[in-house]
Parts: C-alpha cells; sequence; structure tokens
C-alpha cells in the first residue's frame, strides 16, 4: 500500500497488548501495509507476532514506541494502560498519537490524556466490538472519542481494523458508549440463559428454543452468536474473558454513579457477574456465565450432567 493511502504519516505503529483482540488487530494492520511494532508485558507473544505475521518485535513498551508514530493500546483495562503509559516513560516523545483501544474506565482515559497532553502527546479512545471474529477480518464497529482532528488523523489507522467507525464525543466517550454496549449484551445473555433454563424444565427443547427466539422478537446477540455455538455446544470459548465482562458491566456502572443515574436493573447484573467470577474462578471464557445460571437451577442446559462437569 501507498504511503498516501496509509495517510497522515502515521505509518509505523508500536501495538501494546498482543492478546485475543491485540494479535488480529495488529495483524490486519501488517496486512494494510503499516508498520508494526509489537509488544506484550509476556514478550514472547510479541516475538511469536513478529515470526507468524511480520513486523518487528520489541522487548518492552519503551523500545516500542520509540520512532513511532502512533501507539495503540488494547489491554485487560485502564489500569495496564496506565502501566504501560509509564513503562514507555520519555521514550513517548511529543507528536506522538496515542490510540487506546482497551475498553477502559472513561474517567481513568481523561486523566491519561490530560497528562500527556502537558507533554505534547496527544491520545483519543478507540474501544471495539465484534470479538475475535470481527478482529480477523477487520469488520470490527469502532467508537470513538477525542477532539475531531485526532480522529481524522487516526482514521486510515482505524480503518484497517474496523468497518463502523462513529465518532461519539470527547475523550473517554467511546469507552462510555463500549461500557453501555456490554452491559446490554451481559443483560441479554444472562435473560437468555434463564429463559432457556425455565423452558427446559417446562419440557421444551433449548436448541429449538434458540431458532424460535431467533425468529421472534426475544432475539439478541447471545441467541444469535453465543447459545448453540458456545454454551449448548459445551465449547465455552467464545475469546471473551468472563473477568473482562465484568469488568465492563461494572465500568457502566461507573458511568451511571459519575452521572447519578438510578440504574437498579444494571446493579443486578453487575453482582451476577462478579459473582460468577469468584464462583467459576480464574481464566473462563464469559459464555461459561451461564453455568452460573445452571448452578443457581441445580441442572445444566442441554439435558447434559450438573454444570459443574463444564
Ligand atoms: P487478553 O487478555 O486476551 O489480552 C490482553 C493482552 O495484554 C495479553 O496478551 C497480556 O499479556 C497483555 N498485557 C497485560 N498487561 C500488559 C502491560 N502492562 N503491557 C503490555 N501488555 C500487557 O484480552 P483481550 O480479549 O485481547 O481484550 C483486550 C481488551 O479488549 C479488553 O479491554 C477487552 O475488554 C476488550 N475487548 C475484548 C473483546 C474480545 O472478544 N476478546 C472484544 C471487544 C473488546
Amino acid at each position: 500500500m501507498s504511503g498516501a493511502a496509509l495517510g497522515d504519516g502515521l505509518r509505523r505503529i508500536a501495538f501494546i497488548g498482543i492478546g485475543n483482540m491485540g494479535w488480529p488487530m495488529a495483524a490486519r494492520l501488517a496486512a494494510a501495509g503499516f508498520q508494526v511494532v509489537a509488544c506484550d508485558v509476556m514478550p514472547e507473544r510479541a516475538a511469536r507476532f513478529a515470526d507468524e505475521v511480520g513486523g518487528e518485535a520489541a522487548a518492552d513498551a519503551a523500545a516500542a514506541v520509540r520512532g513511532a508514530d502512533a501507539v495503540i493500546t488494547i489491554l485487560p483495562t485502564s489500569k495496564q494502560v496506565g502501566e504501560a503509559i509509564g513503562a514507555m516513560g520519555d521514550a513517548l516523545t511529543a507528536g506522538t498519537l496515542l490510540i487506546e483501544m482497551s475498553s477502559g474506565v472513561p474517567t481513568a482515559t481523561r486523566g491519561f490524556a490530560e497528562s500527556l497532553a502537558a507533554r505534547d502527546v496527544a491520545m483519543i479512545d478507540a474501544p471495539v466490538s465484534g470479538g475475535v471474529p470481527r478482529a480477523r477480518t477487520g469488520e470490527l464497529a469502532i467508537m470513538i472519542g477525542g477532539e475531531a482532528a485526532l480522529v481524522e488523523r487516526a482514521d486510515p489507522v482505524l480503518r484497517a481494523m474496523g468497518t463502523t467507525l462513529t465518532h461519539v464525543g470527547g475523550v473517554g466517550a467511546g469507552q462510555a458508549m463500549k461500557a453501555l454496549n456490554n452491559l446490554m449484551g451481559a443483560a441479554g445473555f444472562l435473560i437468555g440463559v434463564e429463559a432457556l433454563l425455565i423452558g427446559q424444565r417446562f419440557g421444551l427443547d433449548p436448541a429449538q428454543m434458540v431458532d424460535v427466539l431467533n425468529n421472534s422478537t426475544g432475539m439478541n446477540n447471545s441467541t444469535q452468536k453465543k447459545f448453540k455455538q458456545f454454551v449448548l455446544s459445551r465449547r465455552f470459548d467464545a475469546g471473551f474473558g468472563l473477568e473482562l465482562m465484568a469488568k465492563d458491566v461494572s465500568v457502566a456502572l461507573e458511568v451511571a454513579r459519575d452521572t447519578a443515574t438510578p440504574a437498579p436493573f444494571s446493579a443486578l447484573c453487575r453482582e451476577m457477574w462478579a459473582s460468577a467470577v469468584k464462583l467459576l474462578g480464574p481464566g473462563m471464557d464469559h459464555t461459561a456465565m451461564a453455568q452460573f445460571s445452571e448452578r443457581l437451577a441445580g441442572e445444566a442446559l442441554g439435558g447434559g450432567n450438573r454444570s459443574g462437569e463444564a
């Protein structure tokens, strides 16, 4: 791809966080002709990315950002973003654009943006939706917060990873939007699993229920893309962690608190996802949340074993 097509001088991209999402997103950038410098707190991930996909691997965040035109972070949450910015130190120089793509905490992101602005480092937030499959195909939905001129500058980079780019407000607004999207996804998943369990007890077939829901008004993202694929199949491997979803619901509740918006239904949803993290333990996929409801019901969906099996 030509330099002009890459746009506004953002050619060398330090990409921090080569996880479930970061890997395929960085791969899209490399395929679009950007110079990707991969970096992860687990350096073997960045090294494997450079071997298998291309670009370079940096040993640490400071080495990654040295000479970069833009820096992308896609880390679990704002805590790790703060650590990564700290690790970049003085190697992050004036004129660099930081594109924060994690599902982070809007107020934390605003704080980072303010302190970086004092060093003439610009920052926008651009969290994503669509999961690993759409990260692979470069068809993510990207919700962007920041100054219009910066958003425009980042556009060629973001278009290599997403097809629906929406500028929703000032810095932090993208992450507020993302948290509210995932609040709805988390609530839709939970209510769907409860409906399947009730139906199964009544004598309905959960798989058939999903088909009916998908042709009816009860349809949602979980009925379409999660229940058959990851719950009834007992695979529980959608590629998005349970702890990350619980974190997103908590962020949505922080936004509710900061805006003094009553949200009792959302609070119950957060309580249930947070409880599932404790009950099911670390390292679970978010679709394993179904096992939480199954344990409450004392039976698994699909007529299988008690939920403890999965
Ligand atoms: P992940 O846990 O698979 O990857 C995170 C990566 O960050 C890991 O490779 C980890 O080693 C690395 N890391 C952690 N701390 C670091 C640090 N200080 N410096 C450098 N690297 C560090 O997570 P993921 O699923 O890729 O999610 C990343 C972000 O994207 C999260 O905010 C998540 O909520 C969001 N998200 C995920 C999905 C999904 O389907 N997985 C979809 C949309 C948004």
